[in-house]
């Protein structure tokens, strides 16, 4: 296609198509129910040598493609942690892709870069963090750590990793053993080798053991291992606990150790004052990151990544090849030099879109209402003879499980949970996932999609009722 008129014919179908969509998207099953290879074995396997309409691919999109899809919008989509979305982010989406700008420098784009140090500043003002800190868009949570631990890993050697790689490998890297799998990965990939990670265990909330901490750092200190890093976690990706964050600061500054803090779904939280408690100690922190493409209704790809120091960034990611001079290099942000790739999408535009159209106040009132929704959640599950909660509620999570009084056995409770698991996601009308709370396996429901409400949790506790196995 590269006639305008059919262009313009087809972006409006396909708006209405849009429209409909997420007006009706409770008539998909939430997580999609095909089996492996099913919609391989329906493409072609070779790439088509004809041109087609739009007509036509929409028609194979709507009958192969669709099926195949785990509808993450649907308000009861309560797996893992969400990936959600909002009009006014996909609408910013759409001019993104439409003006297609590659924004890895200022000159490639000067709007793009000076719209990502603004959004991001205001986020920075309107969540508490640290004034003189520095945030920069990373596509995801994964990147935003693996920009860290390189960081860190530059600082400590006194930058010198970069250019004469690895001289020793007695380097250590501390989280818990709550911490998502992107840290292990971004050690992997900064050649630290995953024997360099050190996970400290928790404690019964599942928060990081800061007396272990302390311990684990001191012998590694007289046994002459060298510190680069403590990662913790606020929103756990199991149970959304919140690691004690000043302790963990204190810890790091005495040893002058670099202190990343994940706070990719929980992050967002500290929009609301009466949440900000948990980044008591952050000033000490070394960077800090979080996805509005989780909780801030901003589709995804969206990481807020924030350092304090930028220089070292900077400092850790520079290259200059003739191509990439230019006359404003050192005035501007070239924001190329604050992550891993070169190239970069024009993600602010999205975020801005979200900020001007819900308004600060907008964004957290719906936070609020999810965090009430999962007040509520918690109270149906204390309240009945059959649920428990496994673990305190953490802002919109809730752990629990299926625990009726005829049975004692942890093994089969196990049984029990994993069966009414796989009904509820078999039904379609919601999707849940799993974790395990001090050996107990439970479900998890997290109520922060953009778009659910008292009714659909109702509808969700009515069905979770209805399906618990017989004993
Ligand atoms: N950190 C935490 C605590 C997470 O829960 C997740 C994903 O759920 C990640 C990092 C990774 O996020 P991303 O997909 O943005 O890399």
């Amino acid at each position: 296609m590269n006639d305008p008129i059919e262009f313009r014919k087809a972006a409006h179908e396909l708006i209405d198509w849009i429209a409909d969509y997420h007006e009706n998207i409770d008539r998909y099953p939430v997580k999609s129910q095909v089996k492996p290879d099913e919609i391989k074995s329906k493409l072609p396997e070779s790439a088509p040598a004809d041109p087609v309409g739009f007509d036509n691919i929409m028609k194979d999109f709507e009958e192969i493609i669709l099926p195949g899809i785990t509808h993450w919008q649907n308000p009861r989509f309560h797996a893992y942690f969400p990936g959600n979305s909002s009009y006014p982010s996909l609408l910013g989406e759409m001019l993104t892709s439409a003006i297609a700008a590659q924004c890895m420098i200022w000159e490639t784009s000067p709007a793009a870069a000076e719209l990502e140090e603004r959004v991001l500043d205001w986020l920075k003002e309107a969540m508490g963090l640290p004034i003189n800190w520095k945030g920069v868009i990373q596509d995801t949570a994964s990147t935003g750590t693996l920009a860290a631990i390189l960081t860190a890993r530059e600082q400590v050697s006194n930058y010198s990793i970069n250019k004469a790689g690895f001289e020793h490998s007695n380097y250590r890297i501390y989280c818990s053993t709550e911490t998502h799998s992107s840290i292990e990965k971004a050690v992997k990939i900064a050649g630290f080798g995953s024997k360099s990670v050190i996970q400290i265990p928790v404690d019964q909330n599942l928060q990081l053991d800061t007396s272990l901490l302390k311990e684990a750092i001191s012998a590694d200190l007289n046994n002459g291992l060298v510190p680069v890093c403590v990662v913790a976690t606020l929103g756990t990706t199991g149970t959304c606990s919140i690691d004690p964050l000043k302790p963990i600061s204190s810890i790091c500054k005495k040893h002058n150790i670099w202190l990343h803090v994940d706070a990719a779904f929980a992050g967002t939280a500290l929009l609301l004052e009466e949440h900000r408690g948990m980044i008591s100690g952050l000033t000490d922190a070394d960077s800090f990151l979080f996805n509005p493409h989780k909780w801030m209704f901003t589709n995804f790809d969206c990481t807020a990544y924030y350092v304090k120091d930028s220089d070292a960034l900077v400092k850790t990611f520079e290259l200059l090849p003739e191509y990439l001079k230019t006359k404003t290099h050192g005035l501007v942000n070239d924001y190329r030099d604050w992550g891993v790739p070169l190239g970069r999408r024009f993600r602010a535009l999205k975020l801005w879109f979200v900020i001007r159209s819900y308004g600060l106040e907008g964004i957290k009132a719906k936070l609020r209402e999810h965090i009430r929704l999962a007040e509520l959640f918690e109270d149906w599950v204390n309240n009945s003879p059959d649920f428990e909660k496994v673990i305190q509620r953490s802002l919109c999570h809730v752990c629990f499980r299926f625990n009726p009084k005829e049975v004692n056995e942890e093994r089969e409770l196990e049984n029990l949970n994993k069966k009414l698991l796989e009904d509820l996601n078999a039904s379609g009308e919601m999707y849940l996932t799993h974790t395990k709370v001090n050996g107990k396996y439970c479900l998890r429901m997290v109520i922060a999609q953009t778009n659910v409400n008292e009714d659909h949790i109702k509808a969700d506790w009515a069905l979770i009722n209805q399906l618990k196995p017989q004993v």
